[in-house]
């Protein structure tokens, strides 16, 4: 049946295996299996201990004489009887099993199948839970295999115990088939497999040979052996993601250079002599860090994180205002308008009288005001410009870019970095860059897919906040909710009410403009009642979001847009519709939109959760306002809509390796690739062109590591 193993190569296709037809071969592809090197990547799922075989007589000594006593056994031998018992559906097939030193019983229940298969004369295999009952010993519903000889033929010798693996398998693509493809071409393919670590390195991690490893998982010679092999494999995969990374940081450094910005005691009592409070100590902190960095020639590359108003705009303030300093541009880009809008505005309040000049950028914009704008920054007649994304655009060129920060976008990666080059001036210039966000990246995933991010983190919120109260009420008890808020707006507090659309549909989920309506015309009557989604144009959402600011709109009937950044201390009021439909992380933003001011803050999630999921996002939700606990949990619920950056940066999933179980070997994994690095900075040693070689293949793409090569 089988092709000579050694056609095999690891690169030969599986639909050439034996066995493996264009529908198998199908099934295979949908694993993600289509070569043999695929195909011994696919590791167990888990193993199946089956025991040494014994003779019938010998099984029954082990069993012990003892009425009831149980024991994992194995036996070969030939059926001498069968019998089917009982009735309709508690029908039992019962067997009797012979080998010459003694009689065992075998029964199956609900087996109907089995009438036909297991006949008289049938040689087999046994294996399972045996029990003894009097003087005879009874299998129930065991393992069993025909063997294809009569049983005790003299050259037959009974395999040992071994540990079978178990793929991961699929409904159209049984473990069994994969065990034997696998089976098939493991010898062949052991002896091709090339190891990327050479006998040194290895020895000093204490990890086995490639080869060594794939054979440990597929084939374990016993109990021992997969977590070994899987150990290497796993490091692998962490240590090829963690050297593509170094290897991208060390590439940035030699090739792009960034403005390096004046720092001094006169420029930082200038700086922060502008901002209407002192910095709390762990703005500080990371003013510190940012401020070291900004200093150098090797662009920043970091992430700003903190917490829901903890400040992070005033940071970020100060690295532009640094770059002011020195006579060259920043940029602030935020992930939607009002944001922008909203920086754009506490920027200038900040800086108002000062001779800093800044502006506003945005995609809604007239095109002769954009056009306009566009030459300022090119002229260097304009520091500071905020906006969308927009602003990585081609068109917009900038006289001299030392910083760029970005607020709330984890997806900032490779290409939106890209488009930043040449932006500082020359081609090989690249600005400093700053990433702010509230939603931390868990630990794993800034140790892998962020891992070219050094990190900053403001720990502490300014002075003077007030804890933000969170309750869960089911829909039935809305009312009660509004006319509550209505005393809060009575006595001069400012509420927002979120809803999940924008228009009335078939959904039945509230939207802005009924709910709006609704609320005017109910608990909220004779208050000032404005809605705000993103559909409005620029100049009607600047309108509504003053009057807001301002006191005159009393309540605010809002979709997500509101989500980031907006920011009026006096609404100390949330109220959040069809709650159990948000994300956790989502949520967390929401509600930081109140807690902003000297008030006590209450945030309603008004839900009848219909999943366990969404429930557990409430509780988790009414449980904890610390985003650094709500990140990782985010990770633990699934949710719908958007996860982390994750997913969006095309890096391929694990196939072994898992986090955070295999926190320690990221660690090292890290620690040897950073070392590594430093060594090679190219990995151009010749001892290391496999090594390199793998790690393009794969992650060469994602990483945005073509230039490198
Ligand atoms: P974040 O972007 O981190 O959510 P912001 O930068 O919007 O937070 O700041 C939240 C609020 O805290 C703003 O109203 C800001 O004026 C205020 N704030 C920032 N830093 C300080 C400080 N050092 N002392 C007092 N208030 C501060
Ligand atoms: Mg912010």
């Amino acid at each position: 049946m089988s092709t000579p193993t050694r056609e095999i190569a690891l690169n030969t296709n599986v639909a050439a295996l034996p066995g493996v037809g264009p529908s198998r071969a199908a099934a295979f592809a949908r694993l993600g299996i289509r070569s043999v090197a695929d195909l011994i990547r696919h590791v167990p799922a888990r193993y199946e201990h089956e025991l040494a075989e014994e003779t019938i007589a010998a099984a029954g000594d082990a069993l012990g004489p003892t009425h009831g006593a149980t024991a994992n056994l194995a036996v070969t031998g030939e059926i001498a009887s069968v019998r089917v018992a009982g009735f309709g559906k508690r029908t039992r097939l019962e067997a009797t099993i012979e080998d010459g030193t003694g009689t065992a019983r075998l029964t199956w229940f609900n087996a109907p199948y089995l009438r036909n298969r297991i006949h008289p004369g049938l040689a087999l295999r046994v294996r399972g839970k045996a029990q003894r009952h009097g003087d005879y010993m009874q299998f129930t519903n065991p393992k069993w295999s025909a063997l294809d000889g009569p049983p005790g033929d003299a050259d037959q010798t009974p395999p040992a115990d071994r540990w079978r693996p178990v793929y991961p398998a699929t409904e159209s693509l049984t473990p069994a088939v994969i065990e034997r493809a696998i089976e098939h071409v493991l010898d062949a393919a052991l002896a091709q497999i090339e190891d990327h670590l050479s006998e040194a390195y290895r020895e000093q991690v204490a990890m086995p040979r490639l080869a060594d490893a794939y054979r440990m998982v597929h084939r374990p010679a016993d109990e021992s052996e997969p977590p070994v092999g899987r150990r290497r494999l796993a490091f692998d995969e962490l240590l090829l993601l963690q050297l593509g990374v170094m290897l991208k940081r060390a590439h940035r450094r030699d090739t792009m250079t960034a403005i390096p910005l004046k720092h001094n005691d006169a420029i930082d009592r200038h700086i922060v002599d502008r901002f209407p409070w002192p910095l709390t100590a762990a703005q500080r902190q990371v003013v510190t860090e940012i401020a070291s960095d900004l200093q150098q020639t090797v662009p920043m590359n970091r992430m700003l994180q903190g917490d829901v108003g903890s400040g992070k705009t005033a940071v970020a303030l100060y690295g532009m205002l640094m770059a002011v300093a020195s006579g060259h541009q920043a940029c602030l880009m935020a992930p939607t308008e009002i944001l922008a809008e909203q920086h754009f505005r506490s920027i200038t309040g900040m800086l108002h009288g000062g001779r800093v000049r800044i502006e506003l950028l945005t995609g809604s914009m007239p095109a002769a005001q954009r056009r306009e704008i566009e030459a300022a920054l090119e002229g260097g007649d304009v520091d500071i410009v905020v906006g969308t994304h927009a602003l990585l655009t081609e068109s917009i060129r900038f006289r001299s870019l030392a910083l760029a920060v970005t607020d709330e976008q984890h997806r900032f990666g490779v290409e939106q970095r890209a488009s930043l080059r040449g932006k500082a001036g020359e081609p090989t210039a690249m600005p400093h860059v700053l990433v702010m966000t509230a939603t931390p990246i868990p630990r794993t995933l800034s140790l892998t897919v962020f891992g070219d991010l050094d990190l900053s983190t403001i720990k502490a919120m300014p002075p003077g906040r007030q804890p933000i109260v969170t309750r869960v009420v089911p829909a039935i008890e809305a009312s009660n909710v509004y006319d509550y808020v209505r005393t809060r707006l009575d006595r001069g507090e400012q509420a927002y009410v979120v809803v999940p659309a924008i228009e009335e549909s078939a959904t039945g989920l509230k939207d802005v403009h009924s709910h709006a309506e609704a609320l005017a015309q109910g608990a909220f009557r004779e208050c000032a009642v404005a809605t705000m989604h993103g559909r409005l144009d620029r100049a009607e959402r600047d309108r509504v979001m003053t009057a807001f600011r301002d006191g005159a709109t009393q309540v605010l009937v809002a979709t997500t847009v509101i989500e980031v950044g907006v920011d009026v201390p006096n609404a100390s009021v949330m109220v959040i519709e069809h709650a159990d439909r948000f994300g956790l992380a989502q949520l967390h933003q929401l509600r930081g939109r109140v807690g902003r001011g000297e008030r006590k803050s209450l945030c309603v999630l008004i839900a009848d959760p219909v999943t366990e999921d969404g429930q557990a996002r409430l509780d988790a939700s009414e449980s904890t306002t610390h985003g650094f606990i709500i990140s990782e949990k985010d990770l633990e619920i699934p949710r719908p809509g958007e996860l982390f950056g994750a997913r969006q940066s095309g890096l391929a999933p694990f196939l072994v390796a898992d986090l955070p179980r295999d926190l320690e070997l990221l660690r090292m994994a890290r620690r040897d690739a950073i070392a590594w690095i430093e060594r090679d900075p190219r990995l151009a040693a010749p001892e290391n062109a496999l090594l390199r070689r793998r790690l393009l293949k794969a992650h060469g793409e994602a990483l945005g590591l073509g230039d490198v090569g």
